[in-house]
């Protein structure tokens, strides 16, 4: 794979947009730069007694709308260029979705795998003790992403409260049910993919029953994507994780492929189905394609290549500017990662309400609430992209920037 920068990605996007709407070159700086870039090593003990310093990043983007908002990455990949441009999409995503939120992002330059539960855990709290003045439920509220998920949502919570000496559980989001997390937030960002796949099929007039699509990344995004769609009638042939696919042209039953995944920890290997690798997954001849793992993963060779006539990215930033053009001119209907994966931070934001007033709801609530929020989402965004004649990224940027700026002008920050 071509080692792209993603922030120079995120800035292309943002160049497109600034055209369309005609920004100043004030506006534009203000878009483009993170309000605050926290970066800091801090000690963690190994099971061996040894101590090794980590590397931890917080960038928080930008609070015209509200907290900073947004997921914590442990990755051996993860830098600053990285974080940084999730940081600038978690502000895009989040005034798309309409919520009250700015955008942040965190990590640390870590192999998980290679850790104990103990080590992960010192991890984690160490993280939050060197960052727990800069977050807080009403200052910046971060959740899970790549390799982190409820138990160090939990641990990190935890860190925090002993701190403070008092419970705060609308700092962090993502949590278990027992620490104040919501119903449907582990399935959440599949399920916003699925209702914005769901109402373009519908403007398409294409069927979804029997419909074929390749999963790459089956994670948490992924594997529910795959299980919401099967149970909506589609047909799920390909899926993949780090070490690779498998293909089936019949389908592949989601609970098999589960449980082989349980149990040899990759879905490669199961049983009646092709392998093929993480780049073969992309240029498949399915209906959809769902990126679900990293970002820079179609690029300008593979979208040359990809047969699918729809992409609903649920990883963030799966495609480059470059391929972005490619497709768009090849027809393909993308529905882009800031509108396609926003469930997730949707139901964040409906965990965290819920954890501000002390009061719970059932899973229909939650439900009915996400899809009310995503079809809203979706029909600004594809509205925005038929009045400027423009792709849907391009549409969701459109609607995300003036929603901030406006945001920023009401504050007096920007005249
Ligand atoms: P996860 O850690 O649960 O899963 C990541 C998956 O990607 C795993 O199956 C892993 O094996 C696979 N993977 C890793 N490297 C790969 C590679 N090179 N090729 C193919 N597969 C690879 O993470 P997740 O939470 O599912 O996140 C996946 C993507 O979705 C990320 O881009 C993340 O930012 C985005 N996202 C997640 C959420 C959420 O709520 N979980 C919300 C919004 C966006």
């Amino acid at each position: 794979m071509e080692k792209i920068n993603p922030f120079d990605n995120a800035k292309k996007q943002l160049g497109k947009v600034a055209s369309i709407l005609k920004l100043n070159d004030t506006e534009l700086e203000l878009l483009g730069t993170p309000k605050r870039i926290i970066q800091f090593s801090f000690p963690v003990k190994l099971d061996s007694g040894r101590i090794k310093l980590f590397q931890g990043y917080r960038v928080q983007h930008n609070d015209a709308r509200g907290p900073f908002k947004g997921g914590i990455r442990y990755h051996p990949q993860v830098d600053l260029d990285e974080v940084k441009a999730l940081a600038f999409w978690m502000t895009m995503k989040c005034a798309v979705a309409g919520i009250p939120y700015g955008g942040g992002k965190g990590g640390i330059i870590v192999d998980p795998k290679k850790l104990s539960k103990d080590e992960l855990e010192n991890l984690s709290r160490g993280y939050m003790r060197e960052l727990h003045p800069f977050v807080g439920p009403d200052k910046d509220v971060p959740a899970p992403d790549v390799y982190t998920d409820g138990q160090v949502m939990s641990w990190m919570l935890d860190e925090y409260e002993k701190i403070k000496g008092a419970h705060a559980p609308g700092l962090i989001t993502g949590k278990p049910l027992e620490l104040g997390g919501s119903k449907v937030r582990d399935y959440a960002t599949a399920m916003g993919g699925a209702i914005c796949l769901r109402e373009l099929m519908k403007n398409l007039k294409k069927k979804s029953h029997g419909s074929t699509v390749a999963i790459q990344g089956f994670g948490n995004a992924g594997s529910f994507m795959a299980k919401i769609l099967s149970s909506w009638g589609y047909k799920i042939v390909a899926v993949s994780d780090s070490k690779g696919g498998v293909h089936n042209e019949k389908g592949l039953k989601f609970d098999e492929v589960v449980a082989h995944k349980e149990k040899t920890e990759s879905v490669v290997g199961f049983r009646g189905a092709k392998k093929i690798s993480n780049e073969d997954i992309l240029t498949l001849d399915v209906d959809v394609l769902v990126p679900a793992a990293l970002e820079n993963q179609i690029t300008h060779t593979i979208a040359h290549a990809v047969k699918a006539p729809i992409i609903v990215e649920l990883a963030n930033g799966p495609t480059t500017p470059d391929a972005d053009d490619i497709l768009r001119r090849k027809g393909v209907h993308l529905i882009p990662d800031i509108l396609a994966n926003a469930g997730g931070v949707s139901t964040s934001y409906f965990e965290w309400v819920q954890n501000l007033q002390g009061y719970y709801w059932n899973e229909k609530e939650v439900l009915d609430k996400l899809d009310v929020l995503m079809v809203n989402a979706f029909t600004d965004v594809f509205n925005a992209s038929k009045q400027h004649r423009v792709d849907m990224r391009t549409g969701a940027f459109v609607v995300a920037v003036q929603k901030v700026l406006k945001a920023e002008k009401l504050r007096g920050r920007l005249k």
